[in-house]
């Protein structure tokens, strides 16, 4: 085992998901960089099996990437490290840790944190921890550099990400918008990066074989000059080879798809673009209460032209539990997003992320979260415990009959006229069935939703020829969520 001075550490929600913040702490190390690595992990693992990994490099200084999903298991890491290895610095960063910062039961144990940006701040405290004068403070304040000073890190994926990992990549950080419940709500702006030397590192990425990019810049379509260079990128590799599919997934903000926009996107073939656009409530006393600024009629339109003049991919999210929404005007929302034909609609329920402005709500509305990650609302005073319970597994059959795209043919049927109110009536009985929301094989999936068809009045031959007309072939394999590349978009936002 390689002796490391520095190892920079995460614990990634899936093996798929490579991390992006500790290739930039890495390619920022300056003179460091050449005794500091990389050793990311997947959460579930065993506390004692990922210390003694850890402790094999024999390192100085372990940094942690601290996020939603892992923030429980990296605190038993570091509490157990601290008891093993005393002697080994634990510098903690990232946005879960970036807030809120003094009461956590993770900062106690840890020696040192970098809140907000580490590209400068992270390689300066170490040089600090390894050469002195040692760092009075325990805190740090991440220093924000001009955005030309900061080395991007694509380089660092290595053939086996490449190969094997969603590569997330970014032209720009922040957003300028304030949508309350959102984290990117607190940056002052959407800074780029400059973009001939972003789009030359992914000709690197995509001459060493990368065929899928993640884009998580907050709000891809803000500057559309910046989009149609990155989109123009794209076309001319999909041009040059058509037989050589490129992929390419953004986030949109609805109410902006300019024509130069739509133009472009019009020339991608099928499934080259994949969008993510957040709508997260179409009631407009919700978004000035959570200051959403959102032009509904725009929004739909573009979500309408995009189902039906482009051939890209829409996921467009939604979010329940948000202050003054109660179950009718969400289930509006959610009919009217069926409506316009997305393939996709992530149903999050609201969670309270640290420092978030949400929480000035939380008296006015009576909302109660979940004080563990992922502080998911639990109630509010619209929405009581047991329906949000009800949401919650709405959410995760959703997931499993509609988003999976496994009952295309079916799922429509099952909607009807009265998309919510219908899938409601379809969650609480499946429920009632199974008391189960997660590992329902699909097979038995399958003879559920048909027995529901018939319950509903479909005669038992129709019911069997409909739901077969869609998962004929597919019996053995487990019913899963679709694949998401990244944590929902709530908690994703925290991820770069
Ligand atoms: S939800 Fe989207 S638009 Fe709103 S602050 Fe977050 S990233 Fe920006």
């Amino acid at each position: 085992m390689r002796r490391m001075t520095i190892l920079l550490s995460t614990l990634n929600a899936r093996y798929t998901h490579a991390s992006l913040g500790l290739r930039y702490l890495l390619a920022n190390m300056g003179p460091l960089a050449a005794q500091t690595s990389i050793h990311e992990f997947v959460i579930g693992a065993k506390t004692a099996d990922l210390v003694e990994r850890i402790l094999a490099h024999q390192p100085r200084i372990v940094g942690f990437g601290v996020y939603i999903w892992n923030v429980e298991e990296t605190t038993r890491i570091v509490a157990m490290l601290k008891r093993v290895a005393p002697h080994v610095t634990i510098v903690l960063g990232g946005p879960e840790v970036s807030y809120e910062t003094g009461e956590q039961e993770i900062v106690k144990l840890a020696d040192y944190v970098v809140t907000g940006w580490g590209d400068v701040t992270f390689p300066k405290l170490c040089g600090e921890i390894l050469n002195g004068p040692k760092p009075l403070m325990k805190v740090h304040a991440g220093v924000q550099p001009p955005m030309a000073e900061v080395t991007l890190p694509y380089a660092l994926y290595s053939d086996e990400d490449i190969a094997h990992r969603t590569l997330y990549v970014e032209a720009s950080r922040g957003c300028p918008f304030k949508c309350e419940f959102c984290l990117s709500s607190l940056d002052k702006t959407a800074w780029p990066f400059p973009l001939d030397a972003f789009l030359e590192q992914m000709e690197g990425l995509h001459a060493r074989g990368a065929r899928l990019f993640k884009f998580v810049d907050r709000t891809f379509n803000l500057n559309v000059k910046t989009s149609l260079r990155i989109m123009q990128f794209f076309l001319d590799k999909l041009e040059a080879n058509p037989d050589d599919p490129v992929y390419a997934h953004f986030e949109l903000v609805p109410d902006h798809l300019p024509e130069a926009l739509k133009e472009f996107i019009a020339r991608f073939p099928p499934g080259a673009l994949q969008f993510e656009i957040g709508i997260q409530s179409f009631n407009p006393e919700v978004q000035a209460l959570v200051s959403r600024r959102q032009d509904n009629a725009k929004a739909a339109d573009n979500i309408r032209w995009l189902c039906e003049q482009s051939q890209a991919h829409l996921h467009v999210d939604l979010i329940a539990g948000l202050p003054g929404e109660d179950v009718a005007s969400f289930a509006r929302g959610f009919d009217q997003l069926v409506k316009l034909g997305a393939q996709e609609i992530q149903f999050g329920i609201l969670k309270r992320l640290r420092g978030t402005p949400i929480i000035r709500h939380t008296g006015p509305f009576a909302m109660v979260y979940d004080p563990y990650p992922p502080y998911t609302v639990l109630a509010t005073n619209l929405i009581d415990f047991a329906t949000m319970q009800r949401l919650v597994r709405f959410a995760r059959y959703w997931d499993l009959v509609a988003n999976s795209g496994r009952f295309a043919n079916t799922t429509r049927v099952l909607l009807g006229e009265a998309p919510f109110d219908n899938f409601m009536a379809f969650s609480d009985w499946i429920y009632s069935r199974t008391d189960a929301t997660h590992r329902i094989a699909l097979e038995k999936l399958a003879k559920l939703v048909q027995e529901w068809l018939q319950l509903r009045g479909m005669g038992r031959l129709d019911a069997a020829a409909l739901v077969a007309s869609d998962y004929a072939g597919k019996l053995d394999t487990p019913a899963q969520a679709p694949a998401v590349a990244a944590p929902a978009r709530q908690a994703r936002h925290l991820a770069a």
